[in-house]
Parts: C-alpha cells; structure tokens; sequence
C-alpha cells in the first residue's frame, strides 16, 4: 500500500465493533498490523504491508465443502472480508482509495486449509480451559523421536513453537545442555 496514506500509522490496531458483543464474537473484533512501521524491509520503498485478521474467530462452516473456484465462495469472501476492509479504513482512513492499494491478498479458512495445511483452516489447535484438555508433551512413543510445535504445550504461535523445541532439548540435554547452547548462539 501508498506509504503516503499511512504517515502516522501505528504498528499494531485493535478494532471492535460493538463492546455489547462477545470479543470472540463473530465478525466484532478485528486486528491490523503494520508490520513494515517495525521493519520498512518488509515493504518496497515508499509502501506498507497491512495485516488485517480476525482472532481466529471466522467460523469454518460458513464455507466448508465450497469449491474455491466457485462464484458463491468468491461472493462469500468478498462479503466477508469487507469486515477487515472496515477495519483498515477505520484507522488508515482513505486507505482504499483508487491505486492506493497495490495489492491485495485476501484469505479465509479454506485458503489457511488449503496453503497452510491446517486442519478446518484454523491459527493453530485450541484447549479451553476447565475442560480436562491439555497439550501433549514433546514425548512419543517412539523411542528418540520427539514432538514439537503448536500441537505441544505450550501451544499456538511462533514463541510457544520455540518454547516447545527448548522444553524437549531441555528433557534430552539437561538444564546445562540448554543453557550452553543458548550462550553458544549468543542468546
Ligand atoms: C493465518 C495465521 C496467522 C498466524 N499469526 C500468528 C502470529 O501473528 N503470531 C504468532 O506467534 N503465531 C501466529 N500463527 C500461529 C503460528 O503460525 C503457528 O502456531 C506456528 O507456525 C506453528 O509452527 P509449527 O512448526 O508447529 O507448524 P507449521 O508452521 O504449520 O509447520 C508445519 C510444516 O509441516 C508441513 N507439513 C504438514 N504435513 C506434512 C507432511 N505430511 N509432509 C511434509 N510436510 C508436512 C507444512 O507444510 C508446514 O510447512 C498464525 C497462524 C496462522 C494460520
């Protein structure tokens, strides 16, 4: 995007519809992010990169057994990103003025399914609370194989994957083991 219609852009946004409504509702609440205000490497000269997401509160059964190709499911997604579009112009008013916008990816849980491989085009497996349900631990049952990523305790997002890696080097290395590697990568 025109790096001129973001001139005091925050990195992160939060935008909710309605507080009457549930958070986790559908369609209520919103991110964007900006990751290239952080990093301007991520964008070419001159332009943005914007991020605009719901937390994983999309429901796949608005589209599952869609075909991708069809007219229906490119009907649904246009009407159901114009919520992400809201969003964006909220903060970034203008922001989908005409040329403004130099290109445009819009994704929805078939496309996560699909290119992500995630099963009902999910961020990751959830375990609610006060349900007995636990992530696994990085043992399996197969002797020197281990586990890890977001299906491992402690679960979904790139810092919880490192986690789980550190928490199964840790078992088979020792608290020492990690610590040297840790200073040897200069961490
Ligand atoms: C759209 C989206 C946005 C997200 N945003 C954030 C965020 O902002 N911050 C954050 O911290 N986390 C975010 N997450 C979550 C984070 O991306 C994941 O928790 C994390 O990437 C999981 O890492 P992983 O290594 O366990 O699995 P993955 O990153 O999914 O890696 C698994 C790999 O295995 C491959 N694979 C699968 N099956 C096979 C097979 N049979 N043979 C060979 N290869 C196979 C897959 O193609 C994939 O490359 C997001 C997730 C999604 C889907």
């Amino acid at each position: 995007m025109d790096a001129a219609v973001l001139a005091a852009v925050p990195l992160n946004s939060v935008s909710i519809r309605s507080w009457e409504r549930p958070l986790t509702g559908e369609q209520n609440m919103a991110a964007v992010v900006v990751a290239s205000v952080g990093d301007p490497s991520l964008a070419p000269p001159g332009h943005h990169v914007v991020h605009a997401y719901a937390p994983a509160t999309e429901p796949y059964g608005l589209y599952e057994g869609m075909d991708r190709r069809s007219a229906a499911y490119k009907a649904l997604k246009a009407e159901r990103v114009a919520f992400l579009y809201d969003a964006v112009e909220r903060y970034l008013p203008g922001a989908r003025a005409d040329g403004r916008v130099r290109v445009a990816l819009e994704g929805t849980p078939l496309t996560h399914e699909r290119f992500l491989r995630r099963s009902r085009g999910t961020y990751g497996p959830e375990v609610m609370a006060g349900t007995g349900d636990a992530f696994g631990g990085g043992v399996t049952g197969v002797p020197r194989l281990w586990a890890v990523g977001d299906s491992c305790f402690p679960g979904i997002g790139v810092p919880a994957v490192a986690a789980s890696a550190l928490l199964v080097v840790g078992g088979v290395v020792g608290g020492s083991g990690v610590r040297r590697m840790l200073r040897d990568l200069g961490l």
